[in-house]
C-alpha cells in the first residue's frame, strides 16, 4: 500500500512480547515493566491473522522483534506459522542473542532468514552493567550459532552510547573481518523513559566514520555512482554510500561484513519510511515517535485490515526532531515498540 506521501509501505516489525530476560539501560526500566494480563496480548492466531490481512496490502518483510522474542514459548510455532504466508518473502529476526545456541537452528528450519543480534559492548563487565544483567559469553556462543545455522544475514546491531562504548568503536567494528557479519552503529534515541543517558551519551554515527578513516563507502547502484562520481566525491573517501534501509553502508578493508550507519537522530530518513509497526498488545503505531496507535486487538480480518488502511493513511510525514530537550513522543519505551 502507499500511503499519503507517496511512500510504499511494505515492511511490518512485530513485536511479540515486551517481556525481557535483560534490562538495556536504555530501553527499559530496571524494575521490568508492568506484566499485561494474556487477555491484554495478541494470541498466536491473532498475530498470524494481522500479518495475514498485512500482506494483502503490500507487506512483503517482516521483522519479529519485541521485549526478547526468544523467551516467547510458542517462538518457533510464529515464526513458521509467519514465513507460510503468502506474500511474505522473507521473515527476520532481532535478538538480543542469549537464546539463540538453543534456538538458531530451530528458527532456519521455521523460515527464519535473518537475525539481528544485540551487541553494544565487547567487555564482560560492561556488557553486565548496559543490560543490567547480561553475560557476554552467552551472545557470542549466540553468533557462532546463528553463523552456523546457515541464515542468509547476520548482523550485529550496537546502541553508540558517549562515555559508554565509544571507546570500542574500532574493536566492534573489527568483528566484521573476523566473521562474516555485518556491524550496525547506532544513534541512541531519547525514548519516553529511556532514563540513565542524557544529553552527554549522545554521539552522532559521524564519529565512527572519524575514528575509522579506512572505512570506503560500498558502492552505489550504477546509475547514481556514475553521477556521484562526477563532482560530488572527494578521492580520499568518498561521501556517497549505497543504503540498505535505513543504513549507510561502509566496508573495512578485507573484511567480510559491512558496518552500517544508522542516524536515527541526526540524520532524516523519514522520506523513504518504508515500516509500520504491530506491538504485543495490538496496537499498531503507523511511526516509531508519533503517539497516534490503531488497535486491532479482538477484532476479526475485517476489521483489522480497515485499521491497518487507517494506520498506513495515518503515517505522518516525518515525525518530530528528536533531540534530548524534544524526546521521543512514542509514549512507550523501546521493548514495547521493539525498535
Ligand atoms: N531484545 C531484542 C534486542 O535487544 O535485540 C529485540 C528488541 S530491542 C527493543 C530492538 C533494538 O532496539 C535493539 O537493537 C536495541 O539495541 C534497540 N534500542 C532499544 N532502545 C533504544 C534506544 N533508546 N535507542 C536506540 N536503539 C534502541
Ligand atoms: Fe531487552 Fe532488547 Fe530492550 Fe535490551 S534492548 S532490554 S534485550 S528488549
Amino acid at each position: 500500500m502507499v500511503d499519503t506521501f507517496g511512500r510504499e509501505i511494505n515492511y511490518l516489525r512485530l513485536s511479540v512480547t515486551e517481556r525481557c530476560n535483560l534490562r538495556c539501560r536504555y530501553c527499559m526500566p530496571e524494575c521490568g515493566i508492568e506484566k499485561k494480563p494474556h487477555s491484554e496480548i495478541l494470541t498466536e492466531e491473532e498475530m498470524v491473522m494481522a500479518v495475514s490481512v498485512a500482506a494483502g496490502l503490500g507487506i512483503k518483510k517482516l521483522r519479529i522483534t519485541g521485549g526478547e522474542p526468544l523467551i516467547k514459548p510458542n517462538i518457533l510455532s510464529i515464526c513458521r506459522h509467519m514465513s507460510e504466508i503468502g506474500g511474505i518473502e522473507e521473515v527476520s529476526i532481532t535478538t538480543n542473542g542469549l537464546r539463540l545456541k538453543e534456538y538458531a537452528k530451530d528458527l532456519a528450519a521455521a523460515g527464519v532468514s535473518r537475525v539481528n543480534i544485540s551487541l553494544d559492548t565487547l567487555d564482560k563487565e560492561k556488557y553486565a552493567y548496559i543490560t543490567r544483567r547480561g553475560e557476554l559469553d552467552g551472545v557470542f556462543d549466540g553468533i557462532e550459532a546463528a553463523l552456523a545455522a546457515g541464515f542468509s544475514k547476520v548482523k550485529l546491531n550496537t546502541v553508540l552510547i558517549g562515555g559508554f562504548n565509544d571507546d570500542e568503536i574500532r574493536p566492534l567494528a573489527m568483528l566484521t573481518r573476523k566473521y562474516p557479519v555485518d556491524v550496525r552503529f547506532i544513534e541512541l534515541m531519547p525514548m519516553y523513559d529511556s532514563g540513565d543517558f542524557g544529553a552527554e551519551a549522545f554521539i552522532s554515527c559521524e564519529k565512527v566514520l572519524e575514528e575509522l578513516p579506512e572505512l570506503m563507502p560500498e558502492p552505489m547502484p550504477e546509475p547514481l555512482s556514475t553521477s556521484a562520481r562526477v563532482g560530488e566525491q572527494s578521492p580520499e573517501r568518498p561521501l556517497a554510500s549505497a543504503k540498505e534501509g535505513v543504513a549507510r553502508l561502509y566496508r573495512l578493508p578485507g573484511a567480510y561484513g559491512r558496518v552500517g550507519l544508522i542516524s536515527a537522530m541526526s540524520c532524516d530518513f523519514c522520506a523513504e519510511c518504508s515500516r509500520i509497526r504491530l506491538m504485543a498488545d495490538g496496537a499498531i503505531k503507523p511511526c516509531l515517535h508519533y503517539d497516534r496507535e490503531f488497535m486491532i486487538k479482538g477484532l476479526d480480518e475485517d476489521g483489522m485490515r480497515e485499521k491497518f488502511v487507517e494506520a498506513i493513511a495515518a503515517k505522518p510525514k516525518r515525525h518530530g526532531w528528536l533531540s534530548y530537550a524534544n524526546r521521543s513522543n512514542a509514549g512507550r519505551n523501546m521493548n514495547m515498540i521493539g525498535g
